[in-house]
C-alpha cells in the first residue's frame, strides 16, 4: 500500500508507539485520527502532525466502552471521508501474582488490551471490506510470542490472544485485499511505565526481581518499520527480531524443552505464602 493521501487511525496514538508510528505515517503523506484517553498527549501529537502538513482528528476515546469506539469509528469517517489503516494499539502492563490477581483486575487487563483490539478491529472491518482494500495492524508484544517471565500473567495472556486473532484475521483479510501486520515489540522506551499497575500483591519490593531484558529501542523507530510493513504488506514487525526469532525457533523445536529452559533462565519468585 502506498501511505501517501490515506487515512489511518490508530488507538493509543496519543503516546509511544502509536505517536511514533502517527508522525511516520504523517511524513509519509496519511492524514491521522488519534483515539486515546490521554487528551492533553493528543491535542500534542495534534501540533506536530499539523506541523507535517497533514489532516489530524483527535478523538477521546476509551478502548473499553463500545459507544466511544463506535463514535470515533464514525467521526473519522464522517471527517475524513474514508479509512484506509486501522492500527489497533493502545495498552496497559500489570505485575501480580495468578494468585493473588482479582477478577476485576484480570477484566482491567483484558478489556484494554484484548477486547480492545477486537472491538476496534470490529468497529472498522465492514468500512474496509465494502472497499476490499486498506490495512490492519494489531500490536502484541514478544510477550505474545513467549512467556518471557513469570511476573506478568495478565499481560503474557492478553498479549497471545492478541496474537491469534491477529493470525486469524490475516488468513481471513488477505484473500479479501485488506492487508494485515502484527507488531510484537520487545522493550520499547514509551510511557507505559505511567499506566501500568501492581495486581494482587501491596508490596511491590517482595514481588519484583531482576528478569534479564533486552536492549530497549526508542520508540521513534518502531513507527518507521510499521510504515515500512504497511507499504511493503508485510505480516510480522519485530524491534528485537534476532533475540524473538531465536526464542520462537527454540519454542518451535521443543516447547517442553523451552519452557524448561525459561524457568532455568529466570530468577524463582517468592512464596509470598511460605514466606509470609
Ligand atoms: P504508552 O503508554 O506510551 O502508549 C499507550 C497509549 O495507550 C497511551 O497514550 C495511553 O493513554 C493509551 N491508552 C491506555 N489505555 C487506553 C484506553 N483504555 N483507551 C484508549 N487509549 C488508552 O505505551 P506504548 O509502549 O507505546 O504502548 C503501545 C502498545 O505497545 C501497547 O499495546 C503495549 O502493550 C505494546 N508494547 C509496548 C512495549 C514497550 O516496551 N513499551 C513492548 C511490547 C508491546
Amino acid at each position: 500500500m502506498d501511505v501517501d493521501g490515506k487515512i489511518a487511525v490508530i488507538t493509543g496514538g496519543a503516546s509511544g508507539i502509536g505517536r511514533s508510528t502517527a508522525l511516520e505515517l504523517a511524513r509519509r503523506g496519511a492524514d491521522i485520527v488519534v483515539a486515546d484517553v490521554n487528551d492533553e498527549r493528543i491535542a500534542e501529537v495534534q501540533g506536530e502532525v499539523e506541523a507535517l502538513g497533514r489532516r489530524y482528528l483527535g478523538v477521546h476515546c476509551d478502548v473499553t466502552n463500545d459507544a466511544d469506539i463506535e463514535h470515533m469509528r464514525d467521526a473519522a469517517i464522517s471527517t475524513m471521508g474514508q479509512v484506509d489503516i486501522v492500527m489497533s494499539n493502545a495498552g496497559v502492563a500489570m505485575i501480580g501474582p495468578p494468585e493473588g490477581l482479582s477478577m476485576a483486575e484480570w477484566d482491567w487487563i483484558l478489556q484494554i488490551n484484548l477486547y480492545g483490539v477486537i472491538r476496534n478491529v470490529r468497529a472498522f472491518l465492514p468500512h474496509l471490506l465494502e472497499r476490499g482494500s486498506g490495512h490492519v495492524v494489531n500490536t502484541a508484544s514478544v510477550a505474545g510470542l513467549f512467556a518471557y517471565s513469570w511476573d506478568h500473567p495478565t499481560y503474557i495472556t492478553a498479549k497471545f490472544a492478541v496474537v491469534g486473532f491477529t493470525e486469524a484475521l490475516a488468513l481471513y483479510l488477505k484473500p479479501l485485499g485488506i492487508g494485515v501486520t502484527l507488531l510484537t515489540p520487545g522493550l520499547v522506551e514509551t510511557n507505559m511505565g505511567e499506566t501500568a499497575r501492581l495486581g494482587g500483591v501491596d508490596d511491590i519490593s517482595r514481588w519484583i526481581r531482576e528478569i534479564p531484558l533486552e536492549t530497549p529501542v526508542p520508540a521513534d523507530a518502531v513507527g518507521v518499520l510499521v510504515a515500512d510493513a504497511i507499504s511493503a504488506d508485510r505480516y510480522h514487525v519485530m524491534t528485537h527480531p534476532a533475540e524473538a526469532s531465536a526464542k520462537m525457533r527454540a519454542r518451535g523445536q521443543d516447547l517442553d524443552a523451552f519452557v524448561a529452559s525459561q524457568i532455568a533462565l529466570l530468577p524463582m519468585p517468592p512464596n509470598l505464602y511460605r514466606e509470609g
